[in-house]
């Protein structure tokens, strides 16, 4: 009974999007059809629900290429990790989409970083290799709420990192035709703060003068722009 209440209430919101939102945007969605889409940023996320990158960035249909994962984790290109779709996602975003942005988004709060130092299900196999993503920004202390806030900060660092070994970002990134932006969303504050290169800190967006410019200063200049050559 209480299931199929549920299964009523996305019913009813599916049939709202359809009546009440579709017909305010529907030349959008069908410039989208007939153009094809071309966002200009690859949008690498945490799953977790608090986390709503069309609420952080103001964006709609057409502008952000997705991507989420638990803990928000890029995984190596050499395909050492298996097959996953977000090494597939980063790989058709750069080389057929040709976006010219890739966040990495993390997060306070984050379970995946928690469940890094506390460990997973037994039956969680899957996880459990996942989280080794996380390994190199693991701190060895306990795992205080600034130690688990230090970790989530690195372990976006550390995803950026990983993005330069893609040989198609890093090419694009060299070119200057590509920004690699690290951001940790503080949920509580409602603020994302971005990392910056040249400090190694994560700056709140209200104070950053850029919105990130990935891990290798010497393509970034003072005023945050990226160098074209
Ligand atoms: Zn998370």
């Amino acid at each position: 009974m209480t299931q199929e209440r549920a299964a009523d209430e996305l019913l009813t919101r599916l049939r709202s999007f359809h009546s009440d939102y579709f017909p305010r945007h529907q030349q959008r969605f069908q410039d989208l059809v007939a153009q094809g889409q071309h966002p200009k940023t690859l949008f690498i996320g945490c799953s977790d629900s608090r986390l709503v990158p069309y609420l952080l960035t103001g964006t709609g249909p057409g502008e952000l290429f997705i991507v989420r994962n638990v803990g928000a984790f890029v995984p190596p290109y050499d395909g050492s990790h298996g097959h996953h779709g977000t090494t597939a996602a980063i790989e058709f975003a750069v080389l057929s989409l040709a976006v010219e942005r890739i966040v990495v988004c993390g997060h306070s709060h984050c379970g995946a970083i928690r469940a890094c130092y506390e460990g997973a299900p037994e039956e969680a196999v899957n996880l459990q290799r996942w989280l080794k993503l996380a390994d190199e920004a693991l701190l060895p202390v306990r795992p205080c709420p600034e130690a688990l806030r230090r970790t989530e900060e690195r372990a976006v660092v550390l995803q950026l990192e990983r993005l330069m070994g893609y040989p198609m970002v890093r090419r694009r990134v060299e070119a200057g035709e590509l920004t690699l932006h690290g951001w940790h969303y503080v949920i509580e504050e409602g603020e994302i703060h971005v990392f910056d290169a040249q400090s190694g800190d994560f700056v709140p967006a209200t104070r950053s003068p850029h919105a990130g410019t990935g891990p290798y200063r010497h393509y970034v200049e003072h005023d945050g722009q990226v160098l074209c050559d």
